[in-house]
């Protein structure tokens, strides 16, 4: 009984990586319910300095979420009405729910059929088109299943078009270009500790990460009700976003154990991709970009797709669509502004692309089942 529930292939399985780190996450919990520090005790001070080290970033601040720590970076750029943020249609509502919600206006621009990240040429369009009545502010760039945006050509639009440029890398945690990991790439990175994304918590946790000092001060201060020196002396007017000390306490026993686990997400992926590559459109990432794989997507013929879930489904093997609808095709949010009447490359995506398992813990044999169960119903 046991033995098969290991061998069930999950999507994502968070129990199989508990029983690899035994009781180490259970010490750590029980040493926060010993001191009592269950609010900026002194593990989230830790785990920033860890997450700082790791990334290379100058520094890092945690907070509650990774819509927080958007929200968060807005409130410091001080965005509001009549405000411009151009951000990819093609990713998970946060990413323009905390733009909307400021009362500024997101700006819906597509994708690269091959990368899904954010097209420059379409992020050109849509600046030039943009009403006369909106102020250009900044761009959220997302790196969407893991693979970091074209940051080298974003950040040069950015800078001349004067905006500034956040990365939204909700998915893309332990990432890299160039041996620059993820949250250095841009000028303000965040990130999720979601229990689905690549470093999880178990629950919700956040993550910023910037070189600019005094901006993470700033973040420091509004993530706690704006803040100052003393408790209750507010300089900011802030909110309350603060990483759960227990939360840090289970973050910094799996940073241990994630470089080992990107590795081996690494090599699953290269495991699908030589079983797949003549199959289907899977993704390669450029020569000196690191892909995180949060998540393993591929893209098929839009008839394909649901004979494909179906039979997958039928021998066991779970699967995801991220996402079926763009943003801007939403109710919520078709009435924003986009570069065109229609974004093509997104819309498409959203009848092809399909999420396989991805998890440090797939055996080979696991995925080799997989690629033989989409090889078969392909062919
Ligand atoms: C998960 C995710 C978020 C939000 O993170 P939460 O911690 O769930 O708030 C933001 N952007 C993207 C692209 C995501 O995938």
């Amino acid at each position: 009984m046991l033995k098969e529930k290991i061998n069930k292939i999950e999507f994502i399985d968070l129990q199989a990586q508990r029983l690899s780190v035994s009781n180490l996450i259970s010490e750590a919990i029980e040493g926060v319910l010993a001191h009592g520090g269950y609010i900026f005790g002194p593990e989230v001070k830790k785990l920033e300095e860890e997450l700082q080290a790791y990334t290379q970033a100058e520094d890092a601040i945690t907070c509650s979420n990774g819509t927080d720590a958007l929200r968060l970076l807005l409130l410091a750029y001080n965005i509001g009405p009549g405000d411009a943020v151009f951000v990819p249609t093609f990713t998970f509502a946060s990413t323009a729910e905390v733009i909307a919600q400021a009362n500024a206006t997101p700006v819906f621009v597509d994708i690269c059929p091959h990368t899904f990240n954010m097209d420059i040429a379409s992020l050109e369009e849509a600046y030039a088109k943009l009403d006369k009545n909106l102020k250009p502010k900044g761009i959220i760039a997302v790196d969407l299943f893991g693979l970091p945006a074209d940051y080298s050509k974003l950040n040069d639009f950015a800078e001349s078009h004067q905006l500034w440029l956040i990365a939204d890398a909700a998915q893309s945690f332990g990432g890299s270009i160039n041996g620059k990991r993820v949250g250095t790439l841009a000028a303000s990175t965040t990130t999720s500790f979601f229990p689905s994304k690549p470093l999880a918590c178990y629950g919700d946790g956040g993550a910023i990460f910037t070189n600019d000092k005094e901006l993470g001060e700033l973040i420091r201060s509004l993530r706690n009700h704006g803040c100052g020196k003393h408790r209750y002396d507010h300089i900011h007017i802030g909110l309350n976003s603060r990483l759960d000390t227990i939360q840090a306490a289970i973050l910094l026993e799996k940073l241990k154990i994630f470089p080992a686990e990107l590795k081996r997400r690494q090599e699953i992926a290269n495991r699908y991709a030589n079983a797949l590559k003549e199959v289907v459109q899977i993704p390669i990432p450029a020569k000196d970009v690191h892909h995180a794989w949060g998540l393993y997507t591929i893209a098929c013929h839009p008839q394909q797709r649901e004979d494909l879930i179906n039979t997958l489904q039928a021998k066991g093997i779970p699967s995801n669509v991220y996402y079926r609808k763009p943003l801007h095709l939403q109710p919520a949010y078709q009435h924003f502004p986009r570069a065109g009447a229609q974004l093509k490359n997104a819309e498409l995506a959203c009848y092809k692309v399909l999420s396989l398992p991805m998890h440090p813990y797939l055996l080979d044999d696991q995925v080799d089942f997989i690629c033989e169960q989409v090889i078969n119903a392909l062919s």
